[in-house]
């Protein structure tokens, strides 16, 4: 049973918003990780913040790049004409995440926070879980791992990062901005994606850099020639509805035949959204060909360190970047 809690609901103040905000309370928007979470007995907050009046859902063409709304929902950022054109697998990212229903509650910030699907972490029933109770052990480790990540994990917590957006993202080299307080009053503070969430290591409770209080207002993505061309693949045990096993997130800029610049991440394997900058080393000056695509998909996944369940997600993760390289590159 959900245990019990306040409700406020704010409207025009984001600023206003940040003085409310105690440890034991949660904001609420599009409500599809949190209330999942307060259902299952894993979050109990006992007081909800409910942001959806804010203005902070535009999504805008302005000097510094297109900037995303933390309120925007994840169907209409999917659909929006500046993302279509010029960030493609931003928008193929979202809409192979969840379904239809979900995406049209689920928020930018909302899919930048959202927690693990790790099954012991989601069963108060089992005891065994850094993640929700530090110190305690992890049951995936002698458990069930199928899912879990082969890329970033560590001896405390192997939960794979469950975001297609934020993969996407990463490619795209996005930029968080949050509001604080910071000193003398409240300002804001610019993140860039790729430092955003933390690797487990020791404390795998600390999922982001994001501090109690601070709000998400917008991410910033710079259109680019390479931006254009990006695309995600994801592969996953059914078509919908699906978290992925492996994904990537992809953008080549080629001229004459050869790839100047491209952009590499990983989903579905990794305990946070996985930038290789080893594959995007070995593709930068050579030819789009299968055998570089071979050679920097076993770049991206040299360090994997697989389970006895999960050993098959290295050669899916190989063969999924394979996939998006060739249709980032037929793009052009
Ligand atoms: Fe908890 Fe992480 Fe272990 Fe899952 S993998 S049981 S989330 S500590």
């Amino acid at each position: 049973m959900t245990a019990p809690f306040s409700y406020v609901r704010v409207t025009d103040n984001a600023d206003a918003v940040l003085d409310t905000v105690t440890p034991e309370s949660a904001l609420i928007a599009g409500g599809t990780t949190l209330i999942d979470l307060m259902r299952l007995g894993v979050m109990a907050p006992t007081r909800l913040i409910d942001i959806n009046r804010l203005p902070l859902a535009r999504i805008e063409d302005t000097p510094a790049g297109v900037t995303i709304g933390a309120l925007a929902r994840n169907s209409e950022t999917a659909h929006h004409p500046l993302v279509k054109a010029h960030f493609p697998a931003l928008s193929e990212a979202l809409l192979s995440g969840a379904s239809a229903q979900l995406r049209n509650m689920a928020t930018t910030a909302g899919n930048i926070m959202q927690r693990t699907r790790c099954p012991y972490f989601r069963d108060i029933g089992v005891e065994a879980c850094n993640k929700r109770h530090p110190g305690s052990g992890c049951a995936a480790m002698e458990g069930f791992a199928r899912q879990h990540a082969v890329l970033g994990g560590s001896n405390a917590c192997i939960a794979v990062h469950p975001s297609d957006m934020c993969v996407a993202l990463v490619a795209l080299e996005a930029t968080v901005h949050v509001r604080g307080h910071y000193g003398d009053g409240v300002t804001e503070r610019v993140i860039p994606i790729g430092e955003f969430h933390l690797l487990p290591g020791s404390t795998p409770e600390r999922e982001t850099t994001l501090a109690p209080g601070e709000l998400i207002t917008h991410l910033t993505l710079k259109p680019s020639a390479l931006s254009a061309r990006s695309v995600y693949v994801k592969a996953r045990d059914r078509a919908s509805f699906a978290f992925a096993l492996a994904s990537a997130a992809v953008a080549l800029h080629i001229e004459g035949g050869k790839i100047r610049a491209a952009r590499v991440a990983l989903g579905g394997v990794g305990t946070k959204p996985w930038r290789s900058p080893e594959a995007e080393q070995v593709l930068v000056g050579r030819f789009g060909t299968h055998a570089t695509f071979e050679q920097a998909a076993a770049a991206a996944l040299a360090t994997a360190q697989p389970r006895p369940d999960n050993q098959f997600k290295v050669p899916l993760a190989k063969a999924t970047l394979i996939r998006a390289l060739e249709r980032s590159r037929d793009l052009t």
